[in-house]
């Protein structure tokens, strides 16, 4: 018995995207991500929403057959403008957790700005401080252009928000890159788009205030960046914000400190990046999560998430397959 918990960050349109955006594949093409969901239907799964996942975090138990969660992270405009149409027909419900300066301020995603400053620099190449020690990094032609935004994107994923923001300034004003705004594929959720998306049935969850990752944080650090968000969030909608998503989420990510942080602030729930099922003994506060990005086709799909459910439901087709076969051939 295990539940599966799908991590997505943005579903785009299917036109083609300009080259210099969505790297890291973080947004799913719209129709890879319906054929996502009708595989899911056809498998049998039944669709779970926030309060399901509260039952379970509380109980300490899971619901029995085979059952999803689809979760959205940081806020993306584009779980409204494209997720809502393939989700909505389908009577499916999702959780979406917001970073809160993202879509209160409209404040782009660090990642988002430094990914189209890199790609768009008017400079051969490019020197930084990275991890103490002075670093020249070229920017001749897209790959290696990819690779400095990457070398510089793990680095500032490390450091408190301030610190970031000064490393990332002074890049910018390195890079000479124009002035553009971001792709609207960038773009925040707004506060009437987030109504839409409680009203469809969709849960809303916080993703912190800036997407710092909390491990390298204070107690005193990490309770502000958690505890604004929730502020924020509870004033915004007048409900209770206890479902809450780890920024990066992967193992090393959040601790146990961090984790009394969360109870102490009410978070019920906790959903981490490290790949998995929630299985029987699961941590409420460490939710494992099986990441979908737009590189994956459907067969990929499949085999991520099919767990020893789909592996029993594929082995019972199967048999049905063969006994079908024969009979076939008895009757023949
Ligand atoms: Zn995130």
């Amino acid at each position: 018995m295990s539940v599966l918990v799908l991590l997505y960050h943005g579903v785009r349109p299917d036109d083609a995207q300009p080259a210099t955006t969505n790297l890291q594949a973080k947004h799913v093409s719209q129709s890879a991500f319906a054929a996502q969901m009708d595989w899911l239907i056809g498998a049998g799964y039944r669709f779970i929403d926030g309060d399901e996942l509260r039952w379970m975090s509380k109980a300490r138990s899971l619901p029995r057959g085979p059952a999803v969660a689809i979760t959205f992270d940081d806020g993306y405009a584009n779980n409204h403008s494209c997720a809502l149409p393939v989700l909505r027909p389908r009577e499916i419900p999702a959780l979406v957790f917001l970073v809160g300066a993202f879509v209160d301020r409209g404040e782009p995603l660090w990642v988002d700005r430094l990914e189209q400053a890199v790609m768009s620099a008017r400079v051969p190449e490019l020197t930084v401080d990275l991890n103490g020690a002075r670093r020249t990094l070229t920017l001749a032609g897209a790959p290696a252009r990819k690779a400095a935004e990457s070398s510089v994107r793990s680095y500032c994923k490390r450091l408190p928000a301030t610190a970031r923001e000064s490393v990332l300034q002074e890049l910018f004003a390195g890079l000479d890159a124009p002035s553009s705004p971001l792709p609207a594929l960038y773009r925040p959720l707004r506060w009437d788009e987030i109504d839409d998306l409680r009203h469809a049935g969709w849960t809303i969850g916080s993703h912190t205030m800036t997407h710092t990752i909390l491990a390298g944080l204070t107690a005193a650090q990490a309770r502000r960046e958690v505890g604004e968000a929730k502020a924020l969030l509870e004033a915004r909608l007048g409900d209770q914000c206890d479902l809450f998503a780890y920024p990066n989420g992967l193992r090393g990510d959040f601790t146990e400190e961090t984790q009394r942080v969360l109870a102490g602030l009410g978070k019920t729930c906790a959903l981490a990046s490290v790949e998995g099922r929630v299985t029987r003994r699961f941590e409420p506060l460490a939710m494992r999560r099986v990441a979908v990005h737009d590189r994956m086709g459907l067969a990929e799909f499949k085999v991520r998430t099919t767990g020893a459910v789909g592996v029993a439901k594929s082995v019972k087709a199967g048999l049905r397959t063969a006994q079908s076969a024969l009979r076939r051939r008895r009757a023949g």
